[in-house]
């Protein structure tokens, strides 16, 4: 077996102060039509970055509903993740370095996941790149399919991938019975993939990430970061990733500091397993602020977890998601649920989730950037009327219930007979 995520069953009704009973009813009685089902999630890392997020709330829910629902992780190396670091990069549409050697790495960890991996699953959901070649190859070894369902979901912008990487990957997916992505601009064209099912990924409102705070709470963890509560703030929480543009989300910042001089900068950021390029950019993360004491830079490693990710995103004036690619941007979503306005990078996911000028402004560029945030810093009577319409958005779209019907409806769907 992989590396078993445990996960406690966890009861949907939780959720019926945030979202009201109907959605409820209408996920138990999907819930019930599947009866008993055996569904198995496998990605590449239990901890940091979006998807494990959302595992780590949709699987104990699933426990919840009576499904016998896995999660596990599979095994990589640093070879193995450079190379789908690499290949994740490539996906996204950056040109890059691929080589016969990396295919072998990459096939070649797969096919050692695959010998541990137990297919006796009625649903097998395999996330993004890393572990995607499974399926491919246990139908190569034993000439045919196991006997469940499987989906492949990618959380990455695959719209304009690099080819040679493309090329090599999406092949792969075709066995699959379906493929998920999180918008229809994602799905790249030319290749046989499977039906393809659109279900964006959702915010938990009940997680310790983004259950309200109370004012002296979120005063109480700025200060021990030293971090003054009572100066205007901007705020990014995101891995230390070139998509996610920390530089420049600092050089934004110092647009707005001239016309708002006490201002400050939140960057945070957990170190994703999987993601051997965080430590590098998190360096130069840190060489770009160049000492400013108004500058701070968090990591896991400084205690940064959901308690104090939340007190920053609620706390701050304006959070900020520069991000030049984005599957999704699941901060974007945690910032409005709090009602707190944002600035992100007009790209991908988020786009979903920005009406450009109510939850807050899309951006192309770092003086865009930074012309937002002055005007949102300026004018605070504003930017409350938009807090509390941007989170009646986030609650009908983008929060565990949604998600959980999308995908109950799909594996329902998988099982009924054409
Ligand atoms: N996150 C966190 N601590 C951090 C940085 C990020 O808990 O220091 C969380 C963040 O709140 C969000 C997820 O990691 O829930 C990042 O998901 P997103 O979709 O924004 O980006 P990804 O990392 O998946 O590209």
């Amino acid at each position: 077996m992989l590396e078993l995520i445990p996960a406690k069953p966890k009861s949907l009704d939780r959720y019926i102060e945030s979202v009201g009973e109907e959605p409820i009813e209408t996920i138990r009685s999907l819930a019930a039509k599947l009866d008993d089902a055996r569904i198995l999630h496998v990605n590449a890392t239990s901890f940091g970055g979006g998807v494990a997020e959302l595992l780590a709330t949709a699987v104990p829910l699933m426990r919840g509903l009576g499904l016998d629902c896995d999660w596990q992780v599979m095994f990589g190396s640093d070879d193995f993740f450079n190379v789908t670091k690499t290949m994740h990069n490539a996906l996204q549409g950056m040109e890059v370095a691929w080589t016969p050697q990396m295919e072998k790495t990459y096939l070649d960890k797969v096919i050692d996941n695959v010998a541990r991996l137990d297919t006796d699953y009625d649903f097998v959901v395999i996330h993004d790149p890393q572990p995607a070649a499974m399926l491919h190859i246990l139908e190569y070894e034993t000439q045919q399919l196991p006997r469940g369902k499987w989906i492949w979901r990618c959380h990455i912008d695959t719209s304009d991938p690099f080819l040679q990487v493309a090329d090599f990957l999406f092949p792969m997916i075709e066995p699959y019975d379906a493929a998920v992505f999180t918008m229809s601009d994602f799905v790249p064209s030319g290749y046989g993939l499977p039906p393809v099912t659109l279900i964006p990924p959702c915010i938990d409102p009940i997680a310790l990430k983004n259950v309200r705070l109370n004012p002296a709470t979120v005063r109480a963890i700025w200060e021990s970061y030293d971090v003054d509560y009572d100066r205007p703030t901007l705020c990014q929480i995101s891995r230390f990733d070139p998509w996610k543009d920390p530089l420049g989300v600092i050089d934004a910042y110092r647009i707005a500091k001239e016309e708002v001089p006490d201002l400050q900068l939140v960057l945070a950021g957990s170190m994703a397993t999987d993601d051997p390029e965080g430590m590098h950019y998190l360096h130069r993360t840190e060489q770009h602020a160049a000492g400013d004491p108004d500058v701070y830079i968090f990591t896991n490693a400084h205690g940064v977890g959901s308690i104090e990710v939340n007190a920053f995103q609620t706390g701050a004036d304006v959070v900020i998601q520069k991000s030049i690619r984005e599957g999704f941007g699941l901060t974007v979503s945690e910032a409005l649920w709090k009602r707190t306005p944002v600035v992100a990078g007009n790209v991908g996911g988020i786009r979903m989730q920005i009406e450009d000028g109510e939850g807050g402004f899309l951006v192309d560029s770092i003086e865009q950037c930074g012309e937002a945030c002055i005007a949102l810093l300026k004018d605070p009577t504003q930017r409350m009327a938009r807090g509390n319409h941007a989170h009646e958005f986030v609650r009908t779209r983008y929060v565990t219930t949604v998600l959980l019907e999308k995908w109950l409806n799909l594996f329902v769907e998988l099982s009924t007979p054409d």
